[in-house]
């Protein structure tokens, strides 16, 4: 079994055929999903669907960097029942999109470490063009744990940001593009430090770049990676969900 750690299943995207795209999925062995909270407007729509599909969705809570609004509707929910989130986010850095809120940005992140630690949940990181700032802030606390979610970075991030605590690494379709470099830093990296990911409905992987992406993709992304590392599917699917399974506490 495949678990798809970072899925917007409740994005507007799937409103249509939902049902079909977790046939889709669970089809394709993909059996656990991971939905990241995006802000508060979207809230409900995830947790009505985790309610729907128990021991297969899984919903998260947090404010996506890019997101504004605060993030009290968060805290009230962890309040009222923290036991029904897997982790804390996405929260993150984001200078590609929003670097004019970096400032407020940080504030927030740091607000979810602190949940983070509070709860004891595992926390999902987004970091875009900002590797430098993001190492800096996870040396200064060096008590976190948790996913780089789409991680982009080089071999000296991955060994930078293993040195600050116990995080593992989201690797999504983008390492099946003709251009990324991303392959460079997976040779590099330990199966036991990886997770899949898809980050649907973005970032389809090759053959279907450029249209919706769906948590069934997940086993092209397997085997991308195993031909990267010379391994097999089997050991990938193995050792990826273990790791998901240990973080997230996915019984
Ligand atoms: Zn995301």
């Amino acid at each position: 079994m495949y678990i798809d750690t970072h899925t917007h299943l409740f994005a507007p995207e799937f409103e249509a055929d939902i049902e079909s795209v977790i046939v889709r999925a669970t089809e394709s062995g993909v059996g656990k999903m991971i939905m990241p909270a995006i802000s508060p407007e979207s809230y409900d729509d995830m947790e009505r669907l985790a309610a729907r599909y128990p021991g297969i969705l899984y919903p998260t809570i947090g404010l996506h960097p890019t997101e504004q609004g605060d993030m009290s509707e968060a805290e009230n929910r962890l309040r009222d029942g923290a036991g029904r989130y897997v982790a804390i986010g996405e929260c993150g850095l984001d200078m590609h999109w929003t670097p004019e809120t970096i400032d407020r940005q940080t504030e927030i992140l740091s607000r979810h470490f602190e949940l983070s630690r509070t709860y004891g949940l595992p926390l999902i990181i987004h970091t875009r063009e900002a590797f430098g700032p993001m190492i800096e802030l996870l040396r200064r606390d060096r008590r976190l744990r948790g996913v780089m979610h789409g991680f982009a970075g080089t071999v000296d991030d991955y060994l930078a940001i293993k040195e600050t605590g116990d995080f593992l690494f989201g690797i999504g379709g983008t390492v099946t593009f003709n251009n990324s470099r991303l392959p460079e830093a997976v040779a590099a990296m330990s199966l036991d430090d990886i997770v899949l990911e898809t980050d649907s409905p973005y970032l389809s992987p090759v053959p279907h770049r450029g249209r919706r992406n769906e948590s069934a993709n997940i086993p092209l992304i397997a085997a991308k990676i195993a031909e990267i590392k010379g391994c097999s599917v089997a050991e990938v699917e193995t050792a990826t969900t273990a790791n998901a399974e240990r973080m997230f506490r996915l019984g």
